[in-house]
């Protein structure tokens, strides 16, 4: 069991104790987890990480809380997929793709619920909560269940049917709220103060919980043989994925685990009906200017998000690009990748790819570059995104006659 380590600000640098923080009080800024790396350094090698556990847990020095069971085990070390028909496609000859569609409710969020989790048992909570587009909503009621914490989960009322049914399966209490996903934010900021013997994880535990994104960083340079790729292309919804698997590699070298100084470009994906950070990067602006969110990439729906303005930094000082698509397009990346690639994923994992074409084919992807993207959720929960896009290729009536006379190629030998 690790000893969770304390919470500094990000702004100015204020300590704080382990608990369920997530502001500083003299400057507002966002509390991070702080680590002691020359401790970590001395006693965690490529060996004793590769003789732990297979999910996240095997990077557990580099995480707060610690392994609680259940769902946990199942969680994170997915396959880090060579695509060599999708990169034929695009032009490039290095691409791998994290399927993170995978995890046991199938999205990354599993990785910060597990972590969120082992951190509330830590603190002594027995209730969780959460606000949620969807995928956390799947995780958080389902590993609840699992270790026996009450859930109270607050969703958008529009969100794909199966994202309802595959979170209120698990039993807890789920709450429709009417307004779009920064209207939930708002009323569980409110609640947090009320309920202040809930675990929040993306609200007071949100400091713990984001730190679970850096295991997908961790996962990619160990399934690369401890090196790092050129260029990274990674879904932005609130934005704290993409700035932790910055900070992932960067602990990585920082605790010697990288020979080499990582240089890792990191792009961020967006849907052009919810663009804020692409929007800041193309103007050149430094504030994000919130917005109203209309996309079929629901998971991705956040107006105004939390970790925007740190996402921008990151992408801009990294040298990379924030790029959005349209829904249509987003439906073509994730066609493409299903035909190429076997993976059914999600709306965001068809703007992850719909960017990566746009970027490959305008060259700020190059061809020789090693291209890691993040596929982040799974398609069978956004079934209605590609309804009445694919379909049979023909319907017939149950004869041999009838199979030859609508593929006359395929019913000839
Ligand atoms: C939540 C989510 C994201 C984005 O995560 P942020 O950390 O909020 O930027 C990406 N993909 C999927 C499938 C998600 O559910
Ligand atoms: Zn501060």
């Amino acid at each position: 069991m690790n000893a969770i380590k304390s919470l500094s600000c990000r702004e100015c640098g204020r300590v704080y104790p382990a608990e369920a923080l997530h502001v500083c009080d003299f400057c507002f800024g966002p509390l991070e987890v702080a680590y002691d790396y020359e401790q970590i350094a001395s006693s965690t090698t490529r060996e004793t990480i590769a003789a732990g556990p297979r999910s996240v847990w095997r990077y557990g020095p580099l995480l707060p809380g610690g392994p609680a069971g259940g769902l946990d085990e199942e969680t994170g070390l997915t396959p880090l997929v060579k695509a060599d028909r999708l990169g034929a496609e695009l032009g490039l000859k290095s691409l791998w793709l994290k399927n993170d569609t995978v995890n046991p409710t199938g999205s990354f969020k599993d990785r910060v619920v597990s972590v969120a989790l082992s951190v509330a048992r830590e603190l002594g909570f027995s209730a969780v909560a959460c606000a949620s587009t969807g995928n956390l909503a799947n995780a958080v009621a389902a590993h609840s269940a699992r270790a026996g914490f009450r859930s109270y989960v607050f969703i958008p009322h529009d969100l794909e049917m199966a994202k309802v049914a595959t979170t209120a399966i698990y039993g807890g209490n789920l709450i429709s709220v009417e307004g779009n996903y920064d209207d939930v934010n708002r009323l569980c900021a409110e609640l947090t103060s009320e309920h202040p013997d809930w675990a929040f994880v993306n609200v007071n535990l949100r400091p713990y919980y984001a730190e679970g994104s850096k295991s997908l960083a961790f996962e990619v340079a160990e399934q690369l043989g401890w090196e790092v790729p050129d260029h990274v292309v990674v879904p932005v919804a609130s934005g704290s994925q993409l700035t932790k698997i910055a900070k992932g590699f960067e602990e990585l070298y920082r605790v010697g685990l990288l020979a080499d100084e990582p240089a890792v470009r990191i792009s961020g994906a967006q849907a052009l009906g919810c663009s804020p950070v692409a929007d800041a990067f193309k103007s050149g602006a430094d504030a994000i200017r919130p917005v109203k969110p209309q996309t079929i990439a629901k998971s991705l729906a956040i107006g105004n998000p939390a970790d925007g303005w740190y996402a921008l930094e990151t992408v801009r000082k990294s040298g990379g690009v924030l790029e959005a698509v349209s829904d249509g397009e987003i439906v073509e990346g994730m066609k493409l990748l299903a035909r190429t690639e076997g993976i059914f994923a999600e709306t965001a994992g068809g703007v992850t790819i719909a960017v990566l074409e746009k970027l490959a084919a305008s060259g700020v992807v190059k061809p020789g570059e090693r291209v890691v993207a993040f596929v982040t959720g799974n398609g069978l929960k956004t079934v209605e995104a590609v309804a009445g896009h694919v379909q049979p290729t023909v319907t017939i009536p149950p004869s041999m006659d009838a199979f030859a006379a609508a593929m006359p190629a395929a019913a000839s030998r």
